[in-house]
């Protein structure tokens, strides 16, 4: 099990760590500072730097409890027992981080306003953009604009972000941490579950990485939106 450093401290750049594993997949520390894909997040990207030599890690994935740190070529210099430090791409994990966070604002946005009559379903997370899902009938581009101002004005207002944890039954008694039925599945499954509050907002429950306060978030811009269908419409933003 890879200790998850970025879990109670997002903005870790680097780390001290050891090696425990190199496999045909890549490398395992015993600690990291990496995001493994997930959620909607991508992986990091950044490096493994052993007696002062860089070695370049392209993604991060997870394979049950541990991260998996993966090489473009592996590099037989690398091995179980190193010690080393990890040092992830900061900027492009920032990027993520106020994205994630901003998708969370508009899930926020539409959850407390029953009027929306929708759901977000899905969400996929870049460096320079993101996707949101939602099912709604309804949803046209200058609805998806005004959620998106709505969103905006709550950044105004700088409210913080901070990660709780709760036990199975507390997160159980709160409404709407989790909003799909996969997600409700998964708190069902666990001990202790990771609860991402806007303060006085929204709270999820939620394995990512988040910005400390709302202001770090910047402008939401609508860019485009994709009809997939009567209960599938995806809208784009980025952040100014
Ligand atoms: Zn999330």
């Amino acid at each position: 099990m890879t200790d998850k450093k970025y879990l109670d401290d997002s903005y870790l750049k680097e780390l001290n760590s050891v090696i425990t594993e190199v496999n045909e997949n890549g490398i395992i520390l015993e600690s990291t500072v990496f995001y493994p894909r997930g959620g909607g997040q991508p992986g990091d990207s950044g490096f493994i730097l052993k007696n002062g030599k860089m070695f370049k890690i392209s993604d991060t994935t997870k394979d049950g409890d541990a991260v998996i740190h993966h090489q473009e070529s592996p590099d037989p210099e690398l091995s179980a027992g190193d010690t080393i430090k990890c040092q992830i791409d900061w900027d492009k994990r920032y990027a993520h981080m106020r994205y994630h966070t901003a998708i969370h604002l508009i899930d926020a946005v539409v959850n407390l306003n029953p009027g929306y009559r929708g759901l977000i379903t899905g969400s996929q997370i870049y460096e320079d953009r993101s996707r949101v899902d939602f099912s709604m009938e309804d949803l046209s581009a200058d609805l998806a604009i005004s959620i998106l101002d709505r969103a905006n004005e709550e950044i105004e207002k700088g409210r913080n972000v901070e990660v709780r944890y709760f036990s199975r039954d507390e997160a159980l008694s709160i409404p709407n941490l989790a909003r799909t039925k996969p997600g409700r599945e998964l708190i069902s499954s666990l001990e202790t579950v990771r609860v991402v509050e806007i303060t006085g907002l929204d709270m999820q429950a939620d394995g990512g990485t988040h910005v400390k306060n709302l202001s770090e978030v910047g402008k939401l811009k609508f860019a485009k939106m994709e009809n997939k269908g009567k209960n599938n419409k995806r809208v784009y933003f980025t952040l100014e």
